[in-house]
């Protein structure tokens, strides 16, 4: 399978990622937006996301609602930083990277007591610092994590963090938006009190909107704490619950029936369990593959998500990452390129609807392209 011909190339990047043609023909029709069919669509959206989220905690449901946020993945993360924490918090922020960086200027923006705890873009989370850091008086309110840092790939241990931070009663944030729908995470077992994710990530659906699970007792508590109208999730909530599914304004509707969609064909393929196979079996053939062609990597495999994978330029007189690109795009893939400030590096993603046979082609192309060392 591959999006070829139907699409110029494949994207992979991690997000927006190669969509399959039936979310994309979702699209092709104007959909309305105020009323009942397209409000229970949303409200089943919701709770199907729900579902999704709490796979090995299905009696607690009710204990969590979803929210869904028009925007890019940020105005998601922007509007649970702005609208969660009074203005007597204070969040402290684990960073490993842009990501991670980027709450921390959020809460800048907003003038939210903060501090960004940076343990370099190369760098684990030191949970013996974390457990030392938030003994005995700490004073922060929230605590707010990225679970896939996306700048460079690495998983962050997040089952861990959410122990320490949850033994000390702190809100826990948790920016899973680049591993939502790949890999299973279960939000009521790690006591996660909003996570983040977006339309057009592991859930395969186009960009447009995020949403945002929530432990319903900690939204409850978050009424008129918001800094933005728009971003305003605790009303964006009560519209949603009130409303029957309301959005409120104009609600990306296109996007909706993509992801509603996308959501179809998460299931179709077996839940987040089948697609973390299969983005582990993709990820396997493209590190081996890349190896092979003597690549390498910048993060163990033991730190390494499935999702996004940094490798190292080549340092050969001759090589340049843009003429690189170019080619491969030529030849139907699209790759990203690197965001770690101290490394030479380039990225390659493999989430969306792409398989093994399409890393594998992938593979042949870039051994064909090795251009400098001719
Ligand atoms: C993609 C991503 C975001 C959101 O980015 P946008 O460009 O605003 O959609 C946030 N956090 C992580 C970890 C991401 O991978």
């Amino acid at each position: 399978m591959n999006a070829i011909p139907d699409n110029p190339y494949l994207l992979l990047t991690p997000g927006p990622l190669s969509t399959s043609p039936s979310v994309r023909q979702a699209m092709m029709k104007d959909w309305c937006t105020w009323d009942q069919e397209y409000n229970q669509l949303v409200n089943a959206i919701r709770e199907r996301l729900v579902t999704l989220a709490l796979p090995e905690s299905h009696d607690v449901s009710n204990d969590y609602t979803c929210v869904l946020m028009q925007g890019s993945g940020s105005a998601s993360v922007e509007s649970v930083i702005g609208s969660v924490i009074p203005n007597s918090g204070k969040l402290l922020v684990l960073a490993n990277g842009t990501y991670g960086k980027r709450i921390g200027q959020i809460a800048d923006v907003l003038s939210i007591d903060n501090k960004v705890w940076d343990f370099g873009e190369q760098g684990a989370i030191d949970l013996a610092a974390l457990e030392q850091q938030l003994s005995g008086d700490h004073g922060y309110s929230h605590v707010a994590v990225v679970h896939c840092e996306t700048t460079t790939g690495r998983l962050n241990p997040i089952e861990q963090i959410a122990k320490i931070v949850k033994k000390t009663d702190t809100c826990l944030i948790v920016d899973a938006m680049s591993s939502f729908g790949g890999v299973p995470i279960d939000v009521a077992k790690l006591e996660i009190d909003f996570l983040i994710s977006s339309a057009n990530k592991c859930i395969q659906g186009v960009p447009g909107f995020g949403f945002i699970i929530a432990k319903r007792s900690a939204l409850t508590a978050a009424k008129g704490f918001a800094r933005s109208l728009s971003l305003d999730l605790y009303d964006q909530w009560t519209c949603m619950e009130e409303g029957g599914g309301k959005w409120r304004f104009t609600s990306p509707t296109h996007t909706v029936r993509a992801f509603d969609q996308a959501l179809i064909e998460l299931e179709q393929e077996g839940g987040i369990n089948a697609r973390y196979q299969r983005y582990q079996q993709n990820h396997k053939v493209l590190v081996d593959g890349m190896r092979s062609l003597g690549f390498k990597t910048m993060l163990n495999d033991e730190v390494q998500s499935p999702f996004i994978t940094t490798f190292y330029n080549p340092t050969d007189a001759g090589y340049q990452f843009q003429e690189f690109y170019r080619r491969l795009k030529l030849k139907g893939f699209v790759i990203y390129p690197g965001k770690v400030s101290d490394a030479d590096c380039f990225r390659i993603g493999n989430i969306g609807h792409v398989f093994p046979d399409d890393m594998e082609r992938l593979i042949k192309v870039i051994d064909s392209e090795l251009y400098w060392l001719a």
